[in-house]
């Protein structure tokens, strides 16, 4: 079975579509919008048209354009106008042109009632347009927001977004479960019948859940009485469907021929053309062939401007068997095949999507295993690289990225820095990698073992080696060997804490010092470390070969709370694992017993 909410343009905006939320200062009346316009402050003004935005169009365009020549000083109403804008832009299914629109305030509302609308936004503008791994990265970041938002319209409206996309991922278990965070009584009228159509949908699709027609009839009604009218024909439509499934189609057929003048009147073209192919359906099945091929026909032409529309399968198919009814072979074959392409894209559509869905949360769920497993202790892990960046790594755009940041580093630093603290910056970093030398890891760390050994909290000391980089030297040059060392800083980097410390204490030797840790959880830092290193996309620097380290652990409750001992056992514990093979962990602990 095909969703009933398919993500084409309007209707998902409609449905998913951001209604205001109304502080209690921004409550106008309709009137004073009316005739003074010019004593409302800017703010008041965009509150205004935001309340009109999804009702009445052209007026919330040409107000709209008035207002943007306005002076508009304040951050936030910049940000306000920003929002609104791109609700322009989406309305006129500039979709492309949303995004940039709204790039600002995802990167930098202070108003998080901005931020939560915008991310909404763009979680419809990306699904869309296809780019559903970004489009469920913000849908994450919006889940994550849930318990934060007080506002329950806000929350409802984040809901929407939410339980639309399980729909789109036929994950209708996790729609119903979000029901529960819903304050029916507590929200608009009208998100309240947008929410009840989705839920509606997962209901319809769920095998184990049955649907009477009343709870369809009843919904239909209250929507209706807000002026809802897509959603109620939504449901309306489902409605249908599950007539013609029980092969009640006299009833399915009457209430398309009721709502028809209504449905065409949206000028939808989704629930135009997904009615007219139930309803070819409905004539094919009572031997009305000639009915069912004109519908079909009409539900083809209306359906031209969605792709992904299972109306198209639906007239095809029904378009085929009236073919094949009359023996008109050849032209069976051709609706069959048409059929079948559409089926198939659809399908294809829906695997990428399922795919980047299970991609962005696979992501997702490792970086917090990681996080919640090195950071049982509450300290703040800093996981610099973010998914973008992950994915970016396969490809040259990460070079170019790093290139960036690095010359952009380069001239900060020189521009910033002056004398004695750039003097200072150059005896303590290595200048390759950017890390602690060994000089200043070693001041560092004396000073953290104190601290710990004061606090009485274990220190732990990972040191690694990278294996047979001389071959690498040698292969391909110097060049690529620097470029392979500040890969491996990189790399590593992102799995570290703001406490922990990173030194270059050799040509190709590392340490991290972790204040506070445990042998074990070390251990696993260093297994990410390791497991990073293989990970290392060598393909950038345009040689073919493979990074790998050899890794020792050592902690103060075997070593004691000294900088040199530390380091003497996990290098111990190193050359054991480049005995044992390379490429491994040893912790200091084993080779002692
Ligand atoms: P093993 O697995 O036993 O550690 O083998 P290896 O080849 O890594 O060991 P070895 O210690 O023989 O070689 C280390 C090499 O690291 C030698 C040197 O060319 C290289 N190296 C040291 N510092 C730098 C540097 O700053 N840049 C580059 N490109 N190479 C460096
Ligand atoms: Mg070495
Ligand atoms: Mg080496």
């Amino acid at each position: 079975m095909k969703s009933l909410l398919i993500a084409t343009g309007i209707v998902l905006l409609q449905l998913a579509g951001v209604e205001p939320v109304r502080a209690a200062d921004d409550k106008i009346s309709p009137r004073i919008f009316e005739t003074s316009a010019l004593q409302l402050t800017v703010r008041q003004q965009m509150a205004e048209i935001d309340q009109i935005r999804l009702e009445d169009q052209l007026r919330f365009k040409t107000e709209l354009a008035r207002i943007r020549q306005l002076p508009v000083t304040l951050a936030a109403d910049q940000e306000y106008l920003a929002l609104l804008t791109a609700y322009e832009q989406a309305l006129q299914g500039q979709y492309d042109k949303v995004l940039p629109t709204l790039t600002p305030l995802l990167d930098v509302s202070a108003n998080s009632e901005f931020l939560i609308r915008a991310q909404v936004m763009a979680v419809n503008v990306l699904l869309l347009s296809n780019n559903y791994t970004l489009a469920f990265t913000y849908l994450e970041q919006l889940i994550n927001s849930i318990p934060s938002i007080r506002d329950p319209e806000l929350l409802a409206q984040v809901i929407v977004i939410v339980m639309f996309t399980y729909n789109q991922l036929e994950r209708y278990d996790l729609t119903l479960l979000y029901k529960r965070y819903i304050d029916f009584s507590a929200i608009s009228a009208k998100l309240a019948c947008r929410i009840r159509v989705i839920i509606l949908d997962a209901k319809y699709q769920q095998a184990n859940v049955v649907v009477g027609s009343d709870e369809a009839n009843q919904l239909i009604d209250e929507c209706i009485a807000v002026r809802e009218v897509i959603p109620a024909n939504l449901a309306r439509k489902e409605l249908m469907r599950d007539q013609l499934a029980s092969n009640d189609n006299k009833s399915a057929l009457a209430i398309y021929l009721q709502h028809k003048a209504e449905i065409e009147q949206t000028r939808y073209p989704i629930l135009i053309s997904q009615f007219a192919a139930l309803a070819a359906q409905a004539h094919l099945s009572l031997g009305e062939i000639q009915q069912a091929e004109l519908l079909a026909e009409q539900a083809l032409s209306a359906a031209q401007s969605s792709p992904n529309n299972p109306a198209l399968v639906e007239a095809y198919n029904t378009l085929y068997q009236i073919a094949k009814m009359q023996q008109n072979y050849q032209q069976a074959l051709n609706y069959f095949e048409l059929m079948r392409q559409t089926e198939g894209e659809l399908n294809a559509n829906k695997a990428s999507q399922q795919a980047a869905y299970h991609m962005v949360k696979s992501e997702i769920e490792l970086k917090n295993q990681r996080i919640s497993l090195l950071d049982r202790d509450n300290e703040l892990l800093f996981l610099q690289q973010s998914i973008y960046q992950q994915e970016a790594k396969n490809s040259r755009l990460w070079l170019i990225l790093a290139t960036l940041i690095g010359f952009t580093a380069l001239v900060l630093a020189y521009r910033g820095l002056t004398g004695r603290r750039r003097f200072k910056l150059m005896a303590e970093y290595d200048q390759l990698t950017g890390i602690s030398n060994r000089y200043h890891f070693n001041n560092q760390a004396r000073l953290a073992i104190k601290s710990c050994r004061a606090r009485q909290v274990p220190v732990a000391v990972i040191l690694f080696d990278l294996d047979h980089f001389k071959t690498i030297n040698d292969q391909f040059g110097h060049a690529t060997g620097d470029w392979a060392l500040q890969q491996i800083v990189q790399a590593c980097k992102q799995f570290m804490r703001s406490n922990d410390i990173f030194g270059r204490i050799g040509g190709e030797e590392f340490v991290i010092m972790m204040p506070g840790c445990e042998l074990d959880k070390a251990t696993l830092l260093a297994e990410i470390c390791r497991d990073a290193i293989v990970g290392i996309d060598c393909n950038s620097s345009e040689h073919q070969f493979s990074l790998s380290a050899s890794f020792g652990v050592s902690g103060s409750n075997s070593s004691g709370y000294d900088v040199k001992q530390l380091l003497a056992d996990a290098d111990k514990a190193m050359y054991q694992a480049k005995a044992k093979g390379r490429n491994q962990v040893v912790e200091f602990q084993q080779t002692v017993s």
